[in-house]
């Protein structure tokens, strides 16, 4: 499958080129980086470590990706929103692993999704996606007068994007167990005089830092007793593998929109 990385010059990008290239199957067939960016005109694999791939970083995408079969996004949501429109035009596969997407975002990649095959997850891991059907199953079985659902996550310092995505899709999973909606129930910040904690509220807490790869803990707290399931992200190649593992799974999917529960069968 011909691949190409968007952002290739990024922490992810640069995980995901290395990924590609031990990835039987795959191959990458195009970096792409935005305009004025300093690594236009470099090797793609000299700038990921691993000796030259003769694939040089271009900001031409729509060239990029017309004889391609899929193209992973790790970059910002307003590029996202422009590489769902091309990778739809060029029906190919699009991955995104994108985070701080708006609901207006989200709308333009679902009218994507009707011509193109999207898969679209703020963690691309195995066990993050474990981790969210575990949080779903607890957050059922603990009701909500009793147990109190709090999301603690911590991110290098160079994370622009507050909770994290995949704090957001655990807040998800445990907002689906309760059978509510998130938008509903969730309390982002806390400061000053905020009175007693709202019974059934799902909280989320954000410490950024150092190089920290994702940390992520789910406390179920009850009176005199927690439980906690947590997640830590050792190395980046977790994401990169999991997202060269949708666009493999994508290749002959239906137009849709999918998520990594889809590609691991973890979707009930
Ligand atoms: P990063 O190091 O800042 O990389 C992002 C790259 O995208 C940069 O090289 C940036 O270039 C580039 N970019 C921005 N706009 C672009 C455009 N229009 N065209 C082409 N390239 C463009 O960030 P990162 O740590 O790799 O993370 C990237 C995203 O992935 C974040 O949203 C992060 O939260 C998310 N993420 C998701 C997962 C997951 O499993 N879903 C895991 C890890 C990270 P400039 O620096 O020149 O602007």
């Amino acid at each position: 499958m011909k691949l190409v990385v968007v952002g290739a010059s990024g922490r992810m990008g640069q995980a995901l080129i290395r990924i590609i290239a031990e990835t039987e199957g795959a191959v990458l067939h195009a970096a792409v980086e935005r305009a004025g960016s300093s690594a236009l005109g470099k090797d793609a694999g000299e700038l990921a470590g691993l000796g030259a791939l003769d694939v040089t970083i271009t900001d031409d995408a729509l060239s990029a990706f017309v004889h391609a079969d899929g193209v992973i996004d790790f970059t910002r949501p307003e590029a996202s929103v422009e590489f769902a429109a091309l990778a739809a035009q060029a029906r190919i596969v699009h991955v995104i692993g994108t985070t701080g997407c708006s609901e207006d975002d989200q709308a333009k990649f679902e009218a994507a999704s009707r011509h193109a095959r999207l898969v679209k997850s703020g963690n691309m891991s195995l066990g993050v996606n474990l981790l969210s059907v575990l949080v779903q199953q607890a957050a059922k079985a603990l009701d909500a007068a009793g147990w109190d659902i709090e999301v603690l996550e911590m991110h290098h310092k160079h994370k622009v994007d507050a909770p994290s995505g995949t704090a957001l899709l655990l807040g998800e999973a445990a907002a689906a167990g309760r059978g509510v909606d998130l938008k509903d129930k969730a309390v982002k910040v806390r400061d000053g005089f905020t009175g007693p904690r709202e019974a059934g509220s799902i909280g989320f807490a954000t410490l950024r830092g150092g190089s920290v790869i994702g940390e992520h803990s789910v406390l179920l707290a009850g009176e005199g007793e927690i439980v906690t399931l947590s997640h830590s992200a050792g190395d980046r190649s977790i994401f990169a593998r999991g997202a060269v593992k949708a666009a493999l799974w994508a290749r002959d999917k239906n137009p849709g929109l999918y998520s990594m529960l889809d590609v691991l069968g973890l979707a009930d």
